[in-house]
């Protein structure tokens, strides 16, 4: 009989025994799989919004205004959580201070 059946789960801070070989613990393997996703949005996402400002290099909501600024973020005007998609149609390229507007007007009304 092998004394080493069970580990415990790799997560940081973590003590739950687990069979060797494995790596995590049933809660541990599920976040580590939320973040791999994570980190597989951020980095389509982040190719698709330099993509989006390359095209439109000035904030929409300043040039509503006359301004000329160059957006440095791209915001979703359908959040993505609401269903909104990342094609260009639901897209805005914004300055900084327009994003942050924008994001806490919505966050203000629960959108
Ligand atoms: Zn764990
Ligand atoms: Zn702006």
């Amino acid at each position: 009989m092998p004394y080493k059946t069970r580990k415990p789960c790799n997560f940081p801070g973590c003590g739950t025994l687990i069979n060797v070989g494995e790596r995590f613990c049933a809660i541990h393997k599920r976040e580590m799989n939320r973040r791999a996703n994570a980190d597989h949005y951020d980095s389509r996402w982040r190719k698709i919004s330099k993509l989006y400002i390359s095209k439109h290099p000035l904030c929409a909501e300043c040039e509503r205004a006359g301004l000329l600024t160059p957006a440095v973020e791209v915001h979703h005007v359908i959040p993505v959580a609401a269903g909104g998609s990342d094609m260009g149609k639901n897209l805005m390229a914004l300055c900084k201070s327009c994003h942050s507007r924008i994001s806490l007007k919505e966050r203000q009304h629960g959108v």
